[in-house]
């Protein structure tokens, strides 16, 4: 039965008598489930809009779906493995820091805080994987985040909204085949232990984010799900915080008079989102005994050129000596990285990005989306940049994800019936406590949509969306 839906999904989308009822129901179960979002900053402050999201859910193979769950755990440990090895990072990162000065400031951070002895005893990993079916049949890694990674139950509330679509088609039994596997609190319970392992009672959670973040609400779940626990969370802004942080002589952080237990980063991955005071700022957080999520050592772990050095032969041996199951199933997610650091190796990535662009993915160290060069943008960057310059950058192969139709509901535009590609995010989460890892957990998933037209999505711009992934 299922695996004629994505037929059957079809056949929905055309049926225009249809059309129309159905978008307004599932608008209306997306506002009673919750499926929202802060409008953009240019509305009043208490302005709720519907965060878009995919008509129907997105079919993809349940092989697929799985081996991206199962793979996380195992990218949680490399990435916790990733930001203990110091060795690793300064020579993987050292043409990159030459020529890109955020990159470099933060690995200036890095090293202050190895000189001065200050490795952090207890970490909290939040990261995300996120993939793109590559022709539909393949699970291909498109990036690891290891900064401001949230996973606030939105995927939860979704598939709610999707299966209320399909009974309202007329299709129950998939209405069930829709599943959301991960509890709600995996993921304030990882911040939860962090919290304890800290052990201070009057201690509260720092998270810095801003008061204009369109994704509020997931933020607000996690607050909470801390609360059930009698646990505080306190939101700040970088601006604010570097006005009034501070630490004792123990190097316990105190803001506005609080000891923080943890500083759970939203912001911070952007060379604009820092001025010299800000700078100062998070030297001082990584100085201090708080849980940093992420400390500056997994930031830099979750950079592209540690991406693309990790796909090197030989390299997640080093990470997983004696395990080559593990380095089997990680490196069965990657595709073609390259480096374009000076020498001959570097040489033959521009020559082959040259010769076919349309092929590639030039990406710089930048996280947030829109940075990322396609097309003819790879020739011109590339002949701009001949010399060092190119060393701020990694080439990849881009992958094909194959389009499937779909309609993007949102509340300002009319509904179209769209060709939609998707990238699925898988969440997890760890707790470390010197060399004892406490907990190493998937907390979640997050699909996401574009129109397959546009290269890169983004759910402020339009053309992308949150959607659910129905499993065939
Ligand atoms: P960022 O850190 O800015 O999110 P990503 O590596 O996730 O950078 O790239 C941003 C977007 O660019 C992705 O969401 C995807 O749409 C597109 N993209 C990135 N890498 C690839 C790739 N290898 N093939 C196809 N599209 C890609
Ligand atoms: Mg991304």
């Amino acid at each position: 039965m299922s695996r004629s839906c994505p037929g059957l999904f079809e056949a929905l989308l055309k049926d225009e008598a249809l059309l129309q009822p159905l978008v307004e129901f599932a608008r209306d179960a997306a506002c009673l489930h919750g499926v929202l979002m802060r409008p953009p900053p240019t509305m009043k402050p208490a302005h709720v809009t519907l965060m878009p999201f995919t008509l129907l859910p997105i079919p993809m193979p349940r092989a697929l779906y799985f081996q991206a769950v199962e793979v996380q755990t195992l990218f949680n440990t490399l990435v916790d493995r990733v930001s203990q090895d110091e060795a690793f990072l300064e020579q993987t990162l050292s043409s990159t820091i030459e020529v890109d000065d955020f990159t470099a400031r933060l690995f200036h951070i890095y090293k202050q805080i190895q000189r001065e002895g200050r490795t952090p005893s207890i970490v909290l990993g939040l990261n995300r994987c996120d993939y793109m079916l590559d022709q539909g049949s393949s699970l291909k890694q498109v990036e690891i985040n290891t900064f401001a990674v949230g996973m606030g139950g939105l995927s939860a509330r979704l598939v709610e909204v999707h299966r209320d679509v399909l009974r309202f088609v007329g299709l129950p039994e998939q209405s069930e085949q829709l599943q959301y596997d991960h509890p709600p609190t995996v993921q304030a319970s990882a911040v939860a232990k962090a919290w304890e392992l800290y052990g201070s009672h009057r201690a509260v959670v720092l998270l810095l984010t801003l008061p204009t973040n369109y994704n509020r609400y997931e933020q607000r779940n996690l607050q909470m799900a801390l609360l059930k626990w009698n646990i505080c969370v306190i939101r700040r802004s970088l601006e604010e915080v570097c006005a009034s942080a501070s630490l004792d002589e123990e190097n316990r952080l105190f803001v506005d008079g609080r000891e923080i237990a943890v500083v759970y980063f939203r912001y911070g991955h952007a060379p604009d989102h820092y001025t010299e005071q800000i700078w100062d700022l998070r030297l001082l957080l990584e100085r201090s005994r708080a849980v940093k999520v992420p400390d500056i050592a997994t930031h830099l772990a979750g950079t592209k050129k540690v991406q693309q050095v990790l796909s090197e032969p030989g390299v997640l041996e080093r990470f997983f000596p004696e395990r080559p199951h593990v380095v089997e199933q990680i490196r069965a997610t990657f595709t073609g990285l390259y480096s374009l650091d000076l020498g001959p190796e570097g040489d033959r990535a521009v020559d082959m990005a040259l010769a076919a662009p349309e092929r590639f993915v030039l990406k710089p160290q930048r996280e947030g989306g829109g940075n990322n060069f396609f097309g003819s943008d790879i020739s011109r960057v590339l002949t701009e940049a001949p010399g060092k310059e190119r060393t701020a950058y990694i080439l990849m192969d881009k992958i094909q994800a194959t389009p499937s139709p779909n309609i993007i509901v949102s509340a300002e535009r009319p509904p179209v019936l769209t060709d939609c590609t998707c990238e699925l995010g898988v969440a997890g989460a760890y707790v470390r406590q010197g060399r004892d890892v406490l907990s190493n957990e998937v907390v979640g998933y997050l699909l996401r949509s574009k129109m397959a037209e546009h290269v890169e999505g983004g759910v402020a711009s339009g053309r992308g969306a949150r959607s659910s992934p129905f499993l065939i």
